[in-house]
């Protein structure tokens, strides 16, 4: 028996739809999923995830039904900015996939929602309500009471902020001083179809990252049959002069200019990209007819996750640049995690929340300042200094290569971690 009445969870993203079903399912208060969009969104890019939040998913029950629509080749083709080959390296490791049994997935944000969302279904005690935006956040000794923009409201003796970066939970409650600060880097990504490319003598089935003055090109498939590529381009942009950091105006009146002018841009971000790579990149530069524009935000760390009988999980609590591929499994591992300490029905909340934060703290510390120096690459650079790190990752890649070092899983202890099996 739950020694909740009902839980409350806000956002119907990657990290509510999980704390939903995992509570239903080692936990077992009922709950209800609030979602402001009014349906399953369409909208997003594709994810990649590697071993430690893989085996979460298929302790959730979807693995084996979300690998048939994600692509798994783990391999990375890295170029430099003339296009020539500086070498590869996998994500996860063979020894590693050997050790956990999961290796890594790239899939579509739609797919991994709507595979969370058909499990849902199959489950009795989740509720889920679409098109109820949080407004407020209020508690007393009765519970903690959720108003929602239509006027209604519900309470509950859990409250799970599941809200994303621009959390309302975090905002009107648990640490609104907690603002997210603009990381200099945006975004801009898009899916394209294979067959719309030219036939290519290029192994497209893995992911190929290309290093240029202006910042970082990736591309690679996110479906099963690889008919599906997802590209993204990352560099600096300066916070939209008309307007300041926090003016949301300011930044949709630059992404419309971005979204327009996107083709003429890359292509000549791309123009020092020779040879048949080269020819690949701008034929994809062509072919894609609409990008979403994304500026990287991240939450100062450090600040306030819980209050009461709230806890942020996800994105809400501690949104980093994505450069580390982190972010589905982090917001995992929390949920993971707060199932685990919510497991005896005689722990006192209070005692809950400050151990998870003491468990999580430093691992998201962690993956905080990968993301944060993985920007670094994406940011403008001479091309002095990109000649100088081509040949530093040329030199790092063939030794590792030839001395077979991934065999020793350098770089991989964070994909091994099971955050079931850690100390609590
Ligand atoms: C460009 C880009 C690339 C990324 N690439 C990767 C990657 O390769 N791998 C990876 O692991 N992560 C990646 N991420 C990060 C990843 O998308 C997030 O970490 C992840 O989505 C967090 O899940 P979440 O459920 O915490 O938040 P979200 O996915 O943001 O979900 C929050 C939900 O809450 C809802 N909501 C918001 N406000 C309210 C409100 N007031 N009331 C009710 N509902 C509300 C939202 O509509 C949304 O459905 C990337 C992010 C970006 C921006």
């Amino acid at each position: 028996m739950s020694p909740f009445q009902k839980v409350i969870i806000i956002g119907a993203g990657p990290a509510g739809l999980a704390a939903a079903l995992l509570l239903q399912q080692r936990n077992h208060p009922p709950s209800t999923v609030y979602e402001a969009s009014p349906s399953p969104t369409t909208l997003g890019g594709s994810i990649s995830i590697p071993s430690n939040g893989l085996r979460l998913l298929d302790h959730l029950g979807i693995y084996s039904s979300l690998i048939k629509c994600a692509s798994t080749g783990s391999k990375t083709i890295l170029h430099g900015r003339h296009g020539e080959e500086l070498g590869e390296i996998d994500l996860v490791a063979p020894s590693t996939e050997a050790q956990t049994g999961y290796g890594y997935m790239r899939v579509k944000r739609t797919d991994l929602v709507n595979m969370l969302l058909e499990k849902i279904k199959e489950r009795s005690g989740i509720q889920v309500e679409w098109g109820k935006r949080v407004v407020s956040v209020q508690e007393d000794e009765d519970g903690v009471r959720v108003s929602f923009q239509d006027g209604t409201t519900d309470t509950s003796d859990l409250l799970l902020g599941c809200d994303g970066i621009h959390s309302a939970v975090r905002t009107t409650y648990v640490d609104p001083a907690a603002v997210p600060l603009y990381s200099g880097i945006s975004t801009i990504f898009a899916f394209l179809s294979l067959k719309d490319l030219p036939e290519t003598s290029t192994n497209m089935a893995c992911t190929h990252v290309t290093f240029t003055e202006d910042g970082l090109f990736v591309v690679g498939p996110c479906t099963a049959d690889g008919d599906t590529l997802f590209w993204f381009f990352s560099n600096e942009v300066a916070v939209p002069e008309t307007n300041y950091e926090s003016d949301r105006e300011g930044w949709k009146e630059h992404r419309r200019t971005v979204v327009e002018g996107f083709n003429a841009k890359l292509l000549s971000i791309l123009k020092d990209v020779r040879g048949d790579w080269g020819l690949i990149l701008k034929n994809m530069a062509r072919q894609t007819t609409a990008v979403n524009f994304y500026p990287i935000f991240r939450l100062p760390l450090g600040r306030q996750w819980y209050r009461g009988r709230c806890i942020l999980l996800g994105d809400a609590g501690h949104v980093m640049p994505p450069h580390s591929g982190q972010g589905v499994s982090m917001a995992l591992e929390d949920v993971f995690l707060l199932s685990r300490l919510l497991g005896p029905p005689t722990a006192a909340l209070s005692d809950v929340f400050e151990k998870f934060v003491k468990v999580r703290r430093p691992r998201i510390e962690k993956f905080y300042k990968i993301a944060a120096e993985n920007g670094n690459e994406r940011r403008k650079s001479s091309s002095w200094v990109l000649w100088l790190r081509e040949i530093f990752l040329w030199c790092v890649l063939s030794v590792f290569a030839s001395l077979n070092l991934q065999r020793w899983r350098f770089g991989q202890k964070d994909l091994i971690y099971d955050i079931d099996q850690v100390e609590i």
